[in-house]
């Protein structure tokens, strides 16, 4: 099989800039663009935005845009020469004074950082690299011992690990970068920093069923709510980069795996992501490690594996891209993937829905020739709901909604086309083999499974399972 079931999200950046360079992700594997509201600006991401629907159009497929937001991003202010070293066992303070830092203090404008400090606690800045340890503090200024000392430049990150701090996961910038992703048409959004379901309570409110969410985990307070938050949002992102610095680095493994199978479950999409293969920021090849670390993702059943500064920034996005391509085609090929996804218990629940992709799935294994599921579905949801059970081929998508269509491109096995609006099972099925062999998903006495919910216009109800013989 040729067709790529494990999705590839790609994140654009000054490496990619230009339709090009964006068309040349697209044709190496890339399903799913992230723009990144860290960087850039809106006209770069409309810029951006405006290619990939574009390419889309002039390839006849379809991408997901998935808008990131910064978050409540801790960071510290600049210094004097822009860069300190700081010294194991020195003191050092952090304090609301705007004023440029020097060895013996720099600002730290979070005012709610210093309301919830504590005798001894730590502090992480510039990515955990260096350690502080909390003495004695006040409002506005903390003083600590350097545990682990190092280099420290303008506007660095701080992780405030292992407490709850009194924030938003949405600060007035994400407010307005998300009306920007929206009125774009940004399919799904990131949230970043969510520490609690009250951050993805307000992020759907403010929504509006305009997009998808996708909560990023990487805090630790969010792992304490982690089934309810599942439950609330559209799909996860395991944000291995913050993650691993708030939790014990060997920590991080384990709670992917536990994610990944509590996503599954659930039904709901989820992407392992930073640091794939981060070595192919600067080489054309990247390390045993992380070919090993990518091909784990997708052996655990992830709908999607992330790139992020290999084709943002680095130098060789391209053949990120194409490693990450054949990564993914050599686990599909391996007995073992098949034999692991299959032996995923997916309990069934008693709605008629459930019945149907269970048969669905029994049907995989007693057919002769199957070779694709077809879904005709309007919201995504039967789609979505066949995805769920791994079966091993692929599943195409047939909708009316555009926006669906792009959607669905972050979802395990999915491709989608559009179609005109149907109006009963006898429409769909020579639709279905017409489509299914100009994909080259099926070749004449191929078996198609094709599964919908009738009546057609009545959104999420899947009800009807047939096999098509091509
Ligand atoms: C991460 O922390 O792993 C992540 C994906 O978020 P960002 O790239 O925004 O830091």
């Amino acid at each position: 099989m040729n067709h790529q079931l494990t999705k590839i999200v790609a994140t654009l950046g000054p490496s990619t800039a230009g339709k090009e360079k964006i068309r040349a992700l697209a044709d190496a594997g890339v399903n799913v663009f992230r723009l990144n509201f860290s960087h850039g600006t809106h006209e770069t991401h409309l810029q951006n935005y405006t290619y990939i629907r574009e390419i889309a159009k002039e390839t006849n497929r379809h991408f997901s845009v998935l808008a990131d937001m910064q978050g409540p991003k801790l960071r510290i202010g600049n210094f004097k020469d822009g860069k300190i070293i700081l010294k194991k066992n020195q003191s050092f303070r952090l304090d609301m004074n705007p004023e440029p830092g020097d060895e013996q203090r720099v600002c730290l404008p979070h005012p709610e950082i210093f309301a919830v400090l504590q005798n001894d606690m730590i502090l992480l800045l510039n990515d955990g690299q260096i350690q502080l340890r909390v003495n004695q503090f006040g409002t506005d200024y903390v003083d600590t011992t350097v545990l682990v000392g190092g280099p420290l430049s303008d506007h660095k990150g701080v992780n405030v690990p292992d407490v709850m701090l009194p924030i938003s996961a949405l600060t007035d910038k994400d407010k307005n970068d998300l009306a920007f992703a929206l009125d774009m048409g940004a399919d799904w959004i990131c949230l970043s920093f969510v520490q609690q379901p009250d951050d993805v309570r307000l992020a759907r409110s403010l929504i509006q069923g305009r997009a998808s969410i996708i909560v990023k985990i990487e805090k630790p307070a969010a792992l304490k709510h982690i089934d309810e938050i599942i439950e609330l949002t559209d799909g996860i992102m395991v944000a291995r980069g913050d993650l691993g610095v708030e939790c014990p680095l060997e920590s991080v493994p384990g709670i992917q795996r536990e994610i990944v199978e509590k996503c599954r479950l659930k039904g709901k999409p989820v992407i392992v992501a930073t640091q794939m293969l981060e070595s192919m920021i600067n080489a054309p090849v990247p390390t045993r490690a992380e070919v090993s670390d990518v091909a784990t993702a997708v052996f655990e059943g992830v709908d999607a594996v992330m790139l992020s500064a290999e084709t943002a920034a680095g130098q060789f996005p391209v053949e990120a891209v194409t490693m990450m391509h054949r990564i993914i085609m050599t686990v599909q090929q391996d007995g073992a993937y098949r034999h692991i996804l299959n032996s995923f218990s997916m309990p069934p629940d008693k709605t008629i829905a459930s019945g149907i992709t269970s048969a669905m799935k029994q049907l995989v294994k007693v057919l002769e020739r199957p070779s694709c599921i077809v879904t005709y579905s309007m919201s995504g949801a039967t789609t979505m709901r066949a995805a769920r059970e791994r079966v091993m081929i692929p599943i195409l998508n047939l909708t009316v909604n555009e926006r669906v269509a792009n959607k669905m491109a972050l979802i395990w096995g999915v491709h989608s086309v559009l179609t005109q609006n149907l109006h009963e099972l006898t429409e769909v099925t020579p639709v279905a083999v017409k489509m299914a062999r100009e994909l080259g998903f099926a070749v004449p006495n191929d078996e198609l499974i094709i599964t919908a919910g009738i009546p057609f216009a009545q959104q999420g109800n899947t009800n009807v399972l047939h096999v098509a013989t091509v």
